[in-house]
């Protein structure tokens, strides 16, 4: 693991262990690296109302914009199931907002890195900010 990527790892495994979990028992850390180099994270947060929960993606994506930044350049996850998690189809399309298709999403498990992509691998074909007039 590159420096940087031990960065963002680091941060999202401290996220992680603050996860508001408790109907799903999934904690989920992430970490956006944003144009500045500066890493944010964000932990999942839910909600006995169920739908008033959120993804790790979208704190640490809050954290980013809520600090004034805008460009995400790369995005780690981590999540300790046995399963590799990978972004749920709605923090792929946040992500996208605020990155290029070209930016590489890192999939973590607590053991470190289990798999790499691109955006453009998980939402191909998206809909982005350049699409509307
Ligand atoms: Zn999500």
């Amino acid at each position: 693991m590159t420096p940087e990527l031990q960065e963002m790892f680091d941060a999202a495994v401290a996220a992680h262990a603050n996860a508001h979990a408790p109907y799903s028992k999934y904690p989920v850390g992430a970490a956006v690296r944003s144009a500045s180099g500066k890493v944010y994270a964000g932990c999942n947060v839910e909600n006995a109302a169920y739908p008033q929960g959120w993804c790790a993606e979208a704190s640490a994506i809050a954290a980013m914009v809520s600090a004034g930044e805008r460009r995400i350049i790369e995005v780690l996850t981590l999540s300790s199931g046995p399963k590799m998690g990978t972004c749920c189809g709605g923090c792929r399309q946040k992500i996208r907002e605020f990155a290029d298709v070209s930016v590489p999403i890192h999939s973590c498990g607590p053991e470190g890195l289990r798999r790499s992509f691109t955006l453009e691998e998980l939402l191909p074909f998206s809909f982005g900010p350049e699409n509307l007039p």
